[in-house]
């Protein structure tokens, strides 16, 4: 006999923490992974049952009662659900939030959990008996039947008849009241045919797989290292095939969809339908169905991006991290968890192995590599007969520029051209020149709403501001001292495409960067048309630099190397690094050996000298010795308390008034609260910002003081005059 009367429920608001709802009128008490529809205010809202209780604080006639139980079993595996109140705790963000983050939206609300069933159509027996007796005049049933024939034996789903003929379902409602088309269940993806046989492994792929396969039993973090072109791919898919065989599921995160086609095709042809994608393009009712797939475990491999770290497996057997090191694993707002440190928690909570896989790895992974914590599993050459490029440094100080364009880049392009080969060159901005300035005054064309400089886009004649998308028409006289001695300064896309269309006339040349590419089949297709060899040379922006395989680029030339160099945040020279590696990996992938060209004004750097060796290890060495010394992570944990407001001065002073409440707190954990400063950019889209570090050697105290802190200043008064958020481990600094 359970005395249990109240459940704990994860609610959809912004406050960390549970709500209380009575129980005892219900014939059992809901199971905790469960949702169930509470009152909440006015309204009724889905949330997630956390625990059940005895008693709550208030007495019970004070609590609201359950409205409905929507799920009779649990909705959210118990691994996942704990990985998901760890993720709460660790990120110190409200759990209700964080359970709404891992569930696909029409399990958000009110509604069955299971996915209303896909139907597929085969044309039955009457109608393939009947089918010349139809009459010339029923054109589309005809055509209907037929497409059904050609599908022979397979039944088709509705969704690829439609696609040749717009108006199908009538068409298929009437032929099935007619008895000559009949609706079958589809199957969920099934087990897994293996469609296209294992590639042969190299020694070091073999090497690889070998250690992974010793550890399937249980948790084994690996890090999979492998410079470009090395052939990760092989090794996961080999180790998820073995998976699969165990009869466990394999869940593989990508940093895009769109970026990693070949991926995606390969594990495809691998797996066939027992792959289950997830990816911001999918519907709502596409996005259940797959989640319900890999929560029944039909699905042998669920592939996706960053929020995909969230999907449930029944049977949970291996994960894999794709580019790990990619900056889109973080989340930048709202919940800003790091899906690959939740991958390697999840793995450990389900007792798995977890490979991350790079060619540039992240400095956190190499030091938990370092230290022993992660397996260090290296792939050092090419696959195949494909070798690293060479890398030039060309010395802008001794060198002049036309658009952005050093002459021996462009002979090298000319070569390139002459040769029949692909290039790609790199530029840092899009836009046509990063800034617009007065050659009589100094004036510069300003956001208004950021402190930023607008770039000017000429073809559309217009300035853009890129950190808050305002745009004006573009002055042709100065503002400030009305000459019209108004000049373009600096290099964007646009301008670099211009001047080599000029250069090379009869060349083929494209440009990709976010101006260009809309959704996500844009960019495929722009990068199908360099697979095809319809472009000479493309121009883009780091768009380029991830994972794409072009066979026909031999030559990658980078304009400007020195943004990173200098940049406010500490990861900079990791970024710029991991950049132009990635970027210089895309060179000569197959039998030619590729050229790399990077300009730069400080070819001192030493970090160029270990690109030119293709040395990202010593790079990553030096790299954490001086962070070790600095006090930066991995070896310090950060947290950023970031605040705005359009009030000027009410970010800083909601912070300085944290930093106080925090202060006895903080000396009594080892935690260290920094002063705190108006952001680098104070105001953007209209709005001041600023923040706060606060920081730690030692993680478990610096996670009892944030929790402590955080739940004060959640409910002070200061709080309700900003928008206020803390970010656990942030990868970028303002
Ligand atoms: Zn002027
Ligand atoms: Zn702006």
């Amino acid at each position: 006999m359970s005395a249990k009367k109240i459940v704990q429920v994860a609610l959809p608001v912004r406050l960390r923490r549970l709500f209380d709802y009575r129980v005892d009128h219900l014939n059992q008490v809901p199971h905790v992974g469960a949702r169930v529809l509470v009152p909440l205010q006015k309204r009724k809202v889905v949330g997630v049952v956390c625990a059940s209780r005895e008693t709550s604080e208030l007495p019970l006639s004070k609590l609201k009662a359950v409205s409905r139980v929507l799920d009779d079993k649990p909705l959210l595996p118990k691994e996942l659900f704990r990985l998901l109140l760890w993720a709460a705790a660790y990120y110190h963000h409200p759990v209700g939030d964080v359970l709404q983050t891992a569930l696909p939206v029409r399990l958000r609300r009110d509604g069955p959990s299971e996915p209303k069933p896909l139907y597929l159509w085969r044309i039955s027996d009457a109608g393939r008996e009947r089918l010349d007796t139809i009459p010339a005049r029923y054109a589309a049933q005809r055509q209907v039947l037929e497409l059904l024939v050609s599908a022979d034996e397979s039944a088709v789903p509705g969704k690829s008849l439609s696609s040749t003929l717009p108006n199908a379902a009538a068409v298929l409602a009437r032929l099935e009241g007619q008895g000559f088309v009949e609706k079958v269940a589809a199957d969920l993806p099934g087990s897994p045919p293996e469609t296209e046989a294992a590639a042969a492994l190299n020694p070091a792929q073999q090497a690889a797989s070998v250690a992974l396969k010793g550890a399937e039993g249980g948790y084994t973090p690996f890090l999979l290292d492998g410079v470009t072109g090395s052939g990760k791919t092989e090794v996961y898919l080999d180790c998820a095939c073995r998976t699969i065989a165990r009869g466990r599921q394999v869940l593989v995160l990508v940093p895009e969809i769109a970026l990693t086609p070949q991926l995606i095709a390969r594990f495809e042809r691998r797996l066939g339908s027992s792959l289950a994608v997830l990816h911001s393009g999918l519907t709502d009712t596409e996005r259940h169905r797959a989640w319900w797939c890999a929560r029944q475990g039909s699905a042998a491999v669920v592939l996706g991006t960053r929020s995909a770290v969230f999907a449930p497996l029944a049977r949970p057997g291996l994960i894999v991290v794709d580019e790990e090191h990619d900056l889109s694993y973080k989340q930048r707002e709202g919940f800003r968890y790091h899906a690959r440190d939740i991958a390697v928690k999840r793995a450990q909570l389900a007792d798995i192995p977890v490979v991350l896989g790079s060619a540039t790895p992240s400095l956190e992974s190499m030091a938990n590599a370092a230290n022993g914590r992660y397996r260090h599993l290296k792939l050092e050459s090419r696959a195949g007969s494909a070798k690293l490029p060479k890398v030039e440094i060309l010395d802008l100080n001794r060198l002049a520029l036309n658009d952005g364009l050093s002459a021996p880049v462009v002979g090298a392009l000319k070569d390139c051209l002459s040769r029949g080969e692909q290039s790609l060159v790199f530029v840092n901005r899009r836009g046509f020149a990063p800034v617009i300035v007065c050659t009589e005054c100094g004036w510069q064309a300003l956001c208004p709403r950021c402190d930023a400089r607008q770039t000017l886009h000429r073809r559309t004649g217009r300035v853009i501001c890129h950190h808050c998308g305002s745009q004006a028409s573009a002055p042709s006289t100065c503002p400030q001292c009305q000459k019209e001695t108004l000049f373009p300064a600096g290099e964007g896309t646009q301008r670099v495409e211009e001047a080599l269309v000029r250069i090379f006339p009869e060349a083929a040349v494209m440009r990709i960067d976010s101006d260009v590419a809309g959704p996500s089949d844009e960019i495929a297709k722009a990068f199908q048309a360099v697979r095809d060899r319809k472009v000479d040379i493309l121009v883009g922006t780091q768009m380029l630099s991830k994972g794409h395989d072009f066979a026909g680029v031999t030559l990658v030339c980078v304009l400007s190397a020195d943004q990173g160099l200098y940049s406010l945040d500490f990861r900079g020279s990791e970024r710029l690094f991991q950049q132009l590696s990635q970027v210089s990996g895309r060179a000569g992938r197959r039998e030619r050996r590729g050229a790399v060209l990077v300009q730069t004004a400080h070819p001192e750097d030493p970090a160029f000298a270990r690109l030119r060796q293709h040395d990202f290890a010593g790079f990553a060495k030096e790299a954490l010795s001086e962070r070790k010394a600095a006090g930066y992570p991995p070896y310090v944990r950060f947290a950023l308390m970031r605040a705005e407001s359009t009030q000027s001065g009410a970010p800083i002073r909601f912070l300085r008034s944290a930093a106080l409440a925090g202060e006895s707190l903080a000396s009594r954990s080892a935690v260290e609260i920094m002063t705190p400063v108006p952001s680098p950019m104070e105001r953007r889209a209209g709005r001041f910002r600023a923040q706060l570090l606060v920081r730690s050697k030692d993680e478990r105290r610096f996670h009892r003081f944030l929790e402590d802190w955080v739940q004060g200043i959640e409910v002070s008064r200061e709080a309700a005059r900003v928008r206020w958020s803390l970010d656990v481990d942030p990868q970028e600094m303002y």
